[in-house]
């Protein structure tokens, strides 16, 4: 039947969300996309394939849908567990690797070590490589070793992993065996590891840190810090996210928090859920842990096998942009941004299916009314900001 009304309001409904859409993806390809966490170089050593292969339906990054999503500059993350000997040459051995991707494709890649680099790159229409250690473990307790690192552009480095260092204690060990720590927060190495890295113009980076680290890092850092791949304690309350007296130190402090994408950061009900799953495959989880004690390789060998009923853990694209509401009602939107975790994590929100992805998240922000000027800034403006008062002068 004819129905002259609804098609009118069907036909005005399509033409707004056909505008909405067009605007976001303006605003999105023309503004600068910085994420600061990328776990790639690591899954390519494991898995034998490189950055630069189409690697579609195989990893959640490649070199191809980097530029589909709009990225601009990526951190990839140079890290290795607390257990591995020679965590120094491990850290060089996959800053070898990423350097490797970039120099054989110059037409597409270019390393970046300022915030004029990144912005010249995106001129140029390349991906500006940046370098970020995660875990001060890598440094060896050795300041020249640190040094080394920013000399091979390295421009953050996260205080700790989940294992703490002698000079530092991390999230998970503050939080499930705090009596058996040497000492809570930063010893006084740690204090000049901060102050090596404000010199040397390193950002200091606050995931994965303990809360007594993270009061320890941002009285002793001179400059604004970072927090790489982390959300929102009040939403879903995991170690590894910000309580809100966090996320005011951080914004006074001028720093940044880069939001982290994994389902299990955002979402409260997830770890539950997915116990659940892993119980039901109670075997086949005991004896993968035989092999490999840390739980997170088990769970990516039982998510890689039953994806159809992994796909029901998932939360909705909604709730990232909930945390990101969060901190932008609680200080601003000066002081938030983006930090996937791509490639370090085996669950994310519905429709983040990999870095092509991004624009999805400007589609969103557009659609809660975010201004242009804001969500500039929150792609890549405020890290941007944190990086240039992190330069030498
Ligand atoms: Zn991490």
């Amino acid at each position: 039947m004819y129905k002259p009304a609804s098609l009118f309001i069907s036909l005005l409904f399509g033409t707004c969300f056909f505008a909405t859409a067009q605007k976001a993806n303006k605003i999105h390809f023309r503004s600068i996309l910085i994420d600061t966490h990328n776990d790639i170089p690591s899954t390519a050593i494991d898995d034998k394939i490189s950055f630069d292969q189409d690697l579609l339906h195989k990893t959640h990054s490649d070199l191809r849908r980097m530029k589909e999503g709009g990225v601009d500059a990526q951190f990839f993350s140079i890290w290795c567990d607390g257990n591995k000997q020679n965590p120094y040459a491990w850290a060089n051995r996959e800053i070898d690797t990423v350097l490797a991707w970039t120099h054989r494709n110059p037409d597409r890649m270019m390393q970046a070590f300022t915030a004029a680099d990144i912005e010249r790159a995106a001129r140029n229409k390349k991906l500006a490589v940046l370098l970020g250690v995660e875990g001060g473990h890598m440094i060896e307790n050795d300041l020249g070793k640190l040094e080394a690192l920013y000399q091979r552009g390295v421009r953050y480095m996260t205080i700790t992993w989940n294992n703490s260092t002698a000079w530092a204690s991390s999230a998970l060990d503050e939080t499930t065996r705090a009596d058996s720590l040497t000492h809570a927060g930063l010893s006084a190495f740690g204090k000049q590891v901060i102050q090596k890295m404000n010199a040397l113009g390193m950002l200091v980076d606050l995931s994965h840190v303990g809360e007594a680290t993270f009061r320890d890092a941002i009285a002793t850092s001179s400059k604004p810090v970072l927090v790489s791949h982390s959300c929102v304690y009040a939403l879903c309350a995991h170690r590894r996210n910000l309580k809100d007296d966090q996320i005011r130190a951080v914004a006074k402090n001028g720093g940044v928090i880069q939001l982290n994408f994994y389902s299990g950061f955002l979402d409260p009900s997830f770890e539950s859920r997915s116990d659940a799953f892993t119980t039901r495959h109670k075997a086949e989880m005991d004896s993968l842990l035989k092999v490999n004690p840390e739980p997170y390789f088990m769970q990516v060998y039982l998510f890689n096998k039953y994806p159809e009923e992994v796909k029901g853990l998932r939360p909705p694209l909604s709730l990232l942009i909930d945390h990101l509401d969060y901190i932008v009602k609680l200080v601003g939107a000066d002081y938030v941004g983006l930090g996937s975790d791509f490639d370090g994590v085996n669950s994310l929100p519905e429709g983040l299916d990999g870095v092509q992805d991004f624009p999805k998240i400007t589609a969103e922000l557009v659609k809660r009314g975010y201004s242009k000027k804001d969500i500039e800034k929150i792609l890549g403006g405020n890290l941007l900001r944190v990086l240039r008062a992190n330069e030498k002068p």
